[in-house]
Protein backbone atom coordinates (compact mmCIF):
# COMPACT_ATOMS: atom_id res chain seq x y z
CA UNK A 1 0.00 0.00 0.00
CA UNK A 2 1.18 3.10 -1.02
CA UNK A 3 0.30 6.79 0.45
CA UNK A 4 0.68 9.42 -1.74
CA UNK A 5 1.53 13.12 0.11
CA UNK A 6 -2.01 14.02 0.77
CA UNK A 7 -3.47 16.91 -1.01
CA UNK A 8 -4.70 19.86 0.75
CA UNK A 9 -7.95 21.97 -0.80
CA UNK A 10 -7.09 26.09 0.81
CA UNK A 11 -9.70 28.36 2.17
CA UNK A 12 -7.71 31.59 2.55
CA UNK A 13 -9.14 33.93 5.16
CA UNK A 14 -12.34 36.20 3.85
CA UNK A 15 -11.83 39.67 2.20
CA UNK A 16 -14.38 41.84 2.47
CA UNK A 17 -14.87 41.85 -1.17
CA UNK A 18 -16.20 38.41 -0.87
CA UNK A 19 -19.90 37.57 -1.65
CA UNK A 20 -22.39 37.81 1.13
CA UNK A 21 -23.73 34.42 1.50
CA UNK A 22 -19.55 33.68 1.51
CA UNK A 23 -18.73 35.91 4.46
CA UNK A 24 -22.16 34.91 6.34
CA UNK A 25 -20.50 31.09 6.68
CA UNK A 26 -19.27 29.77 10.11
CA UNK A 27 -15.56 28.32 9.86
CA UNK A 28 -16.93 24.74 10.42
CA UNK A 29 -19.76 25.74 6.98
CA UNK A 30 -16.37 26.92 5.25
CA UNK A 31 -14.98 23.49 5.56
CA UNK A 32 -17.85 21.70 4.76
CA UNK A 33 -18.46 23.89 1.32
CA UNK A 34 -14.81 22.99 0.86
CA UNK A 35 -15.12 19.67 0.91
CA UNK A 36 -18.28 19.61 -1.23
CA UNK A 37 -16.86 21.40 -3.58
CA UNK A 38 -13.83 19.03 -4.01
CA UNK A 39 -15.74 16.02 -3.81
CA UNK A 40 -18.37 17.36 -6.68
CA UNK A 41 -15.45 18.02 -9.00
CA UNK A 42 -13.82 14.43 -8.43
CA UNK A 43 -16.94 13.21 -9.08
CA UNK A 44 -17.10 15.47 -12.27
CA UNK A 45 -13.80 13.98 -13.24
CA UNK A 46 -14.33 10.14 -12.72
CA UNK A 47 -14.30 8.23 -9.22
CA UNK A 48 -10.38 7.46 -9.42
CA UNK A 49 -9.27 10.80 -8.56
CA UNK A 50 -12.26 10.76 -5.57
CA UNK A 51 -10.06 8.01 -4.36
CA UNK A 52 -8.05 9.32 -2.33
CA UNK A 53 -8.69 10.87 0.97
CA UNK A 54 -7.93 15.15 1.24
CA UNK A 55 -7.53 17.92 4.01
CA UNK A 56 -8.90 21.23 3.93
CA UNK A 57 -6.97 24.01 5.49
CA UNK A 58 -8.44 26.91 6.75
CA UNK A 59 -6.06 29.71 7.05
CA UNK A 60 -8.61 32.16 8.85
CA UNK A 61 -8.11 29.49 11.74
CA UNK A 62 -4.47 30.74 11.24
CA UNK A 63 -4.73 34.03 11.25
CA UNK A 64 -7.05 33.90 14.22
CA UNK A 65 -4.58 31.72 16.43
CA UNK A 66 -1.73 34.46 15.89
CA UNK A 67 -4.13 37.06 16.75
CA UNK A 68 -4.49 34.83 19.78
CA UNK A 69 -0.99 34.75 20.10
CA UNK A 70 -0.06 38.00 19.94
CA UNK A 71 -3.05 38.90 22.77
CA UNK A 72 -1.51 36.88 24.71
CA UNK A 73 2.47 36.70 24.09
CA UNK A 74 2.88 40.45 22.68
CA UNK A 75 6.31 39.86 23.49
CA UNK A 76 7.07 36.74 22.08
CA UNK A 77 8.05 36.23 18.73
CA UNK A 78 6.75 32.81 17.60
CA UNK A 79 8.63 30.37 15.60
CA UNK A 80 6.57 27.91 13.92
CA UNK A 81 8.34 24.48 13.77
CA UNK A 82 7.91 23.17 10.71
CA UNK A 83 8.28 19.67 11.95
CA UNK A 84 4.37 19.80 12.99
CA UNK A 85 2.62 20.50 9.27
CA UNK A 86 5.27 21.66 6.34
CA UNK A 87 2.56 22.05 3.88
CA UNK A 88 2.76 24.81 1.55
CA UNK A 89 0.24 26.89 1.74
CA UNK A 90 0.16 27.25 5.47
CA UNK A 91 4.16 27.71 5.65
CA UNK A 92 3.20 30.42 3.06
CA UNK A 93 0.60 31.78 4.88
CA UNK A 94 2.77 32.15 8.10
CA UNK A 95 5.46 34.09 5.99
CA UNK A 96 3.16 36.55 5.16
CA UNK A 97 2.05 37.17 8.58
CA UNK A 98 5.78 37.61 9.78
CA UNK A 99 6.22 34.66 11.99
CA UNK A 100 9.95 33.14 12.26
CA UNK A 101 10.13 29.35 11.65
CA UNK A 102 11.98 26.85 13.57
CA UNK A 103 13.61 24.15 11.14
CA UNK A 104 15.04 20.52 12.06
CA UNK A 105 16.33 19.40 8.71
CA UNK A 106 17.95 20.62 5.58
CA UNK A 107 14.16 19.47 4.02
CA UNK A 108 12.22 21.89 6.34
CA UNK A 109 15.03 24.56 5.66
CA UNK A 110 14.86 24.73 2.18
CA UNK A 111 10.96 24.52 2.57
CA UNK A 112 10.97 27.72 4.20
CA UNK A 113 13.56 29.34 2.62
CA UNK A 114 11.62 28.66 -0.89
CA UNK A 115 8.88 30.60 0.25
CA UNK A 116 11.57 33.70 0.10
CA UNK A 117 11.89 33.84 3.76
CA UNK A 118 15.12 35.51 5.14
CA UNK A 119 18.03 33.21 6.92
CA UNK A 120 17.76 35.37 9.77
CA UNK A 121 14.14 34.40 10.32
CA UNK A 122 14.93 31.05 10.62
CA UNK A 123 16.30 28.76 13.73
CA UNK A 124 17.69 25.64 13.47
CA UNK A 125 16.11 24.52 16.20
CA UNK A 126 17.54 20.37 16.34
CA UNK A 127 20.19 19.87 19.20
CA UNK A 128 22.13 16.81 17.52
CA UNK A 129 22.12 17.73 13.54
CA UNK A 130 24.34 15.77 11.21
CA UNK A 131 27.64 17.68 9.45
CA UNK A 132 25.69 17.99 6.27
CA UNK A 133 23.18 19.95 7.89
CA UNK A 134 25.32 22.24 9.44
CA UNK A 135 27.57 22.90 6.16
CA UNK A 136 23.49 23.44 4.24
CA UNK A 137 22.67 26.04 7.40
CA UNK A 138 25.98 28.15 7.40
CA UNK A 139 25.99 28.14 3.51
CA UNK A 140 22.27 29.92 3.76
CA UNK A 141 22.93 31.80 6.74
CA UNK A 142 21.10 30.32 9.35
CA UNK A 143 23.21 30.65 12.00
CA UNK A 144 20.98 30.59 14.78
CA UNK A 145 21.36 26.89 16.16
CA UNK A 146 20.94 25.24 19.53
CA UNK A 147 22.83 22.30 20.93
CA UNK A 148 22.94 20.43 24.40
CA UNK A 149 26.20 17.88 24.27
CA UNK A 150 29.54 18.50 24.11
CA UNK A 151 30.49 16.94 21.14
CA UNK A 152 27.66 19.02 18.95
CA UNK A 153 30.27 21.62 19.95
CA UNK A 154 32.99 20.43 17.91
CA UNK A 155 31.16 19.87 14.96
CA UNK A 156 30.19 23.22 15.41
CA UNK A 157 33.10 24.46 15.65
CA UNK A 158 34.18 22.69 12.81
CA UNK A 159 31.00 23.36 10.33
CA UNK A 160 29.52 26.50 11.54
CA UNK A 161 32.36 28.29 13.62
CA UNK A 162 30.03 31.77 13.49
CA UNK A 163 27.07 30.00 14.60
CA UNK A 164 24.85 31.92 17.38
CA UNK A 165 24.48 29.11 19.83
CA UNK A 166 21.25 28.49 21.90
CA UNK A 167 21.63 26.09 25.02
CA UNK A 168 18.82 23.80 25.20
CA UNK A 169 17.65 22.70 28.67
CA UNK A 170 16.58 19.95 29.63
CA UNK A 171 12.83 20.62 30.79
CA UNK A 172 9.64 18.11 30.95
CA UNK A 173 6.15 17.87 31.67
CA UNK A 174 5.52 14.54 32.96
CA UNK A 175 1.93 15.00 31.47
CA UNK A 176 2.77 16.12 28.56
CA UNK A 177 1.07 13.90 25.32
CA UNK A 178 4.69 13.44 23.79
CA UNK A 179 7.32 14.47 26.79
CA UNK A 180 10.21 15.40 24.66
CA UNK A 181 12.66 15.60 27.86
CA UNK A 182 14.34 11.77 27.39
CA UNK A 183 15.48 12.81 23.83
CA UNK A 184 16.69 16.67 24.24
CA UNK A 185 18.17 18.80 26.74
CA UNK A 186 21.15 19.28 28.90
CA UNK A 187 21.08 18.91 32.98
CA UNK A 188 21.64 21.49 35.20
CA UNK A 189 24.20 20.09 36.15
CA UNK A 190 26.82 19.76 32.68
CA UNK A 191 25.65 23.59 31.77
CA UNK A 192 28.62 24.97 33.47
CA UNK A 193 30.78 22.21 31.63
CA UNK A 194 29.19 22.94 28.28
CA UNK A 195 29.42 26.72 28.28
CA UNK A 196 32.78 26.50 29.48
CA UNK A 197 33.52 24.67 26.24
CA UNK A 198 31.78 27.11 24.16
CA UNK A 199 34.20 30.11 25.45
CA UNK A 200 36.88 27.70 25.40
CA UNK A 201 35.85 27.07 21.66
CA UNK A 202 35.81 30.70 20.95
CA UNK A 203 32.12 29.84 20.07
CA UNK A 204 29.43 32.70 20.13
CA UNK A 205 26.48 32.07 22.78
CA UNK A 206 23.40 34.00 22.09
CA UNK A 207 20.82 32.40 24.43
CA UNK A 208 19.30 29.70 26.11
CA UNK A 209 16.11 27.15 25.16
CA UNK A 210 13.91 24.25 26.36
CA UNK A 211 10.65 22.57 25.22
CA UNK A 212 8.46 21.28 27.91
CA UNK A 213 6.75 18.74 25.77
CA UNK A 214 4.15 18.55 23.14
CA UNK A 215 0.39 19.27 24.30
CA UNK A 216 1.24 20.70 27.36
CA UNK A 217 -1.46 21.84 30.21
CA UNK A 218 0.58 22.23 33.63
CA UNK A 219 1.87 25.84 33.81
CA UNK A 220 4.26 25.00 36.56
CA UNK A 221 6.61 22.57 34.03
CA UNK A 222 6.77 26.33 31.83
CA UNK A 223 7.30 27.80 35.04
CA UNK A 224 9.78 25.41 36.24
CA UNK A 225 11.96 25.62 32.89
CA UNK A 226 11.89 29.33 32.92
CA UNK A 227 13.56 29.30 36.38
CA UNK A 228 16.19 26.80 35.25
CA UNK A 229 16.69 29.04 31.96
CA UNK A 230 17.29 32.20 34.18
CA UNK A 231 19.99 29.93 36.18
CA UNK A 232 21.74 28.52 33.25
CA UNK A 233 21.86 32.95 32.07
CA UNK A 234 23.85 33.37 35.25
CA UNK A 235 26.31 30.76 34.66
CA UNK A 236 26.95 32.20 31.22
CA UNK A 237 27.18 35.62 32.64
CA UNK A 238 29.96 34.58 34.92
CA UNK A 239 31.70 33.27 32.82
CA UNK A 240 31.75 36.57 30.43
CA UNK A 241 29.31 35.39 28.01
CA UNK A 242 26.38 37.36 27.23
CA UNK A 243 23.23 35.66 26.23
CA UNK A 244 20.29 37.50 25.41
CA UNK A 245 17.54 35.37 23.98
CA UNK A 246 15.19 33.11 25.73
CA UNK A 247 13.43 30.82 23.88
CA UNK A 248 10.35 28.86 25.65
CA UNK A 249 9.92 25.88 22.59
CA UNK A 250 6.55 25.18 22.01
CA UNK A 251 3.82 22.81 23.77
CA UNK A 252 1.45 25.41 23.65
CA UNK A 253 -1.84 23.30 24.27
CA UNK A 254 -4.95 24.91 22.62
CA UNK A 255 -7.62 24.44 25.35
CA UNK A 256 -5.31 25.93 28.10
CA UNK A 257 -3.36 28.71 26.14
CA UNK A 258 -4.79 31.73 28.01
CA UNK A 259 -4.25 29.78 31.47
CA UNK A 260 -0.61 28.93 30.75
CA UNK A 261 0.70 32.01 28.77
CA UNK A 262 -0.66 33.97 32.07
CA UNK A 263 1.31 32.00 34.20
CA UNK A 264 4.57 32.35 31.61
CA UNK A 265 4.10 36.48 31.45
CA UNK A 266 4.64 35.89 35.37
CA UNK A 267 7.64 33.92 35.48
CA UNK A 268 9.63 35.56 32.95
CA UNK A 269 8.15 39.18 34.41
CA UNK A 270 10.03 37.65 37.61
CA UNK A 271 13.06 36.31 35.98
CA UNK A 272 14.27 38.12 33.54
CA UNK A 273 14.77 42.07 32.48
CA UNK A 274 12.74 43.99 29.56
CA UNK A 275 15.90 43.86 27.61
CA UNK A 276 15.99 40.51 26.50
CA UNK A 277 14.37 39.01 23.71
CA UNK A 278 11.90 36.12 24.11
CA UNK A 279 11.24 33.81 21.24
CA UNK A 280 9.26 30.72 21.22
CA UNK A 281 8.48 27.27 18.91
CA UNK A 282 4.34 26.94 18.94
CA UNK A 283 4.12 24.15 15.94
CA UNK A 284 -0.17 22.18 16.75
CA UNK A 285 -1.07 25.66 18.34
CA UNK A 286 -0.88 27.17 14.38
CA UNK A 287 -1.30 24.05 12.78
CA UNK A 288 -3.77 21.74 14.45
CA UNK A 289 -7.24 23.48 14.57
CA UNK A 290 -6.83 24.57 10.56
CA UNK A 291 -7.08 21.59 9.19
CA UNK A 292 -9.40 18.99 8.85
CA UNK A 293 -9.42 15.44 6.86
CA UNK A 294 -11.81 14.09 4.39
CA UNK A 295 -11.72 10.32 4.02
CA UNK A 296 -13.83 8.26 1.72
CA UNK A 297 -15.94 4.81 3.44
CA UNK A 298 -14.68 2.82 0.82
CA UNK A 299 -16.52 -1.00 1.94
CA UNK A 300 -18.22 -2.10 4.81
CA UNK A 301 -19.04 -5.26 6.84
CA UNK A 302 -22.59 -5.69 7.83
CA UNK A 303 -22.49 -8.11 10.98
CA UNK A 304 -24.42 -11.11 10.60
CA UNK A 305 -25.85 -13.93 12.73
CA UNK A 306 -24.14 -14.27 16.04
CA UNK A 307 -21.59 -11.01 15.70
CA UNK A 308 -25.00 -8.79 14.41
CA UNK A 309 -26.75 -10.68 18.02
CA UNK A 310 -24.00 -9.37 20.03
CA UNK A 311 -24.14 -6.19 18.93
CA UNK A 312 -20.42 -5.74 17.52
CA UNK A 313 -20.51 -2.85 15.39
CA UNK A 314 -20.47 -2.73 11.75
CA UNK A 315 -17.34 -2.09 10.13
CA UNK A 316 -16.46 0.40 7.86
CA UNK A 317 -13.12 0.60 5.89
CA UNK A 318 -11.69 4.03 4.86
CA UNK A 319 -9.11 4.98 2.19
CA UNK A 320 -6.99 6.63 5.26
CA UNK A 321 -5.19 4.81 8.33
CA UNK A 322 -2.49 4.63 10.72
CA UNK A 323 0.12 3.79 7.82
CA UNK A 324 -1.22 7.53 6.62
CA UNK A 325 -2.75 10.31 8.28
CA UNK A 326 -4.05 8.61 11.75
CA UNK A 327 -0.50 7.94 12.95
CA UNK A 328 -1.33 9.84 15.74
CA UNK A 329 -4.14 6.48 16.86
CA UNK A 330 -1.57 4.01 17.19
CA UNK A 331 1.50 6.87 18.27
CA UNK A 332 -0.56 9.20 20.95
CA UNK A 333 -3.60 7.19 21.47
CA UNK A 334 -5.66 9.83 19.84
CA UNK A 335 -9.38 9.29 20.06
CA UNK A 336 -10.70 10.30 16.59
CA UNK A 337 -14.50 11.62 16.59
CA UNK A 338 -15.62 11.50 13.15
CA UNK A 339 -18.41 13.62 11.53
CA UNK A 340 -20.09 13.42 8.54
CA UNK A 341 -19.14 15.46 6.04
CA UNK A 342 -21.71 18.06 4.06
CA UNK A 343 -23.57 18.50 7.19
CA UNK A 344 -26.91 18.07 7.49
CA UNK A 345 -27.79 19.36 4.32
CA UNK A 346 -26.26 16.79 2.05
CA UNK A 347 -25.26 13.78 4.51
CA UNK A 348 -22.79 11.89 2.46
CA UNK A 349 -20.59 8.61 3.14
CA UNK A 350 -17.72 10.63 3.92
CA UNK A 351 -15.62 11.10 7.45
CA UNK A 352 -13.83 13.77 8.86
CA UNK A 353 -11.96 13.64 11.48
CA UNK A 354 -12.75 15.94 14.20
CA UNK A 355 -15.45 16.47 17.01
CA UNK A 356 -19.28 17.40 14.91
CA UNK A 357 -22.75 17.98 15.29
CA UNK A 358 -25.66 15.86 16.02
CA UNK A 359 -27.21 14.70 13.12
CA UNK A 360 -31.42 14.97 13.73
CA UNK A 361 -31.77 12.40 16.40
CA UNK A 362 -33.59 9.42 15.47
CA UNK A 363 -31.92 5.65 15.43
CA UNK A 364 -28.39 4.79 16.41
CA UNK A 365 -25.84 3.26 14.18
CA UNK A 366 -22.70 1.94 15.62
CA UNK A 367 -19.39 1.72 13.35
CA UNK A 368 -16.10 0.92 13.90
CA UNK A 369 -13.52 2.26 11.42
CA UNK A 370 -10.75 0.92 9.85
CA UNK A 371 -7.89 1.88 7.69
CA UNK A 372 -7.58 0.19 3.60
CA UNK A 373 -4.41 -1.80 4.97
CA UNK A 374 -4.77 -5.32 5.23
CA UNK A 375 -3.03 -4.89 9.39
CA UNK A 376 -5.46 -5.37 11.91
CA UNK A 377 -3.31 -2.58 14.05
CA UNK A 378 -4.71 -0.45 11.11
CA UNK A 379 -7.98 0.94 13.14
CA UNK A 380 -8.53 4.23 13.54
CA UNK A 381 -11.64 4.48 15.32
CA UNK A 382 -13.32 1.89 18.19
CA UNK A 383 -16.50 2.49 17.97
CA UNK A 384 -18.08 5.73 17.03
CA UNK A 385 -22.15 6.44 16.36
CA UNK A 386 -23.96 8.08 13.53
CA UNK A 387 -27.72 9.18 13.19
CA UNK A 388 -28.08 7.47 10.28
CA UNK A 389 -26.74 4.49 8.25
CA UNK A 390 -23.37 4.35 6.18
CA UNK A 391 -22.57 3.06 2.53
CA UNK A 392 -19.43 2.82 1.08
CA UNK A 393 -19.44 5.55 -1.85
CA UNK A 394 -20.17 2.24 -4.92
CA UNK A 395 -22.92 1.09 -2.59
CA UNK A 396 -24.78 4.04 -2.44
CA UNK A 397 -24.08 5.01 -5.92
CA UNK A 398 -24.88 1.64 -7.78
CA UNK A 399 -28.41 1.85 -5.55
C1 LIG B 1 8.09 19.52 18.10
C2 LIG B 1 8.87 20.72 18.42
C3 LIG B 1 8.23 21.97 18.53
C4 LIG B 1 6.73 22.15 18.37
O1 LIG B 1 6.03 21.56 19.38
P1 LIG B 1 4.46 21.77 19.54
O2 LIG B 1 4.14 20.92 20.70
O3 LIG B 1 3.83 21.31 18.28
O4 LIG B 1 4.22 23.22 19.81
C5 LIG B 1 9.00 23.07 18.81
N1 LIG B 1 10.34 22.98 18.98
C6 LIG B 1 10.99 21.80 18.88
C7 LIG B 1 12.47 21.78 19.07
C8 LIG B 1 10.29 20.64 18.61
O5 LIG B 1 10.93 19.47 18.54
Amino acid sequence: MEFLPTQTETITPRQNGSPREYRQLSPEQLVDLAIDTRIAHAEKHGAISGDESFFVVDLGEVSRQHQRWKRNLPDVQPYYAVKCNSDPPLLKYLAGLNTGFDCASIEEMRSVLDRGVHSNRILFANPCKSQSSLVFAQKAGILRTTFDNIDELDSIKAHMPEAQLLLRIYANDDSALVPLGEKYGAHLDTVRILLSRVKELGLHLVGVSFHVGTGSSNPSSFCQAIKDARYAFLQAQQLGLRPTVLDIGGGFEDNSFERITSSIRNAIGSGFSSGITIIAEPGRFYARGAYTLACRVISKRRQMTSAAAAGIPDMLYQNDGIYGNFMNVIMEKEVMVPRLAGGRHSPRPFLGDFEGHREEEGDVYKYSIWGPTCDSIDRVVRETSFYCELYSYFAKASN
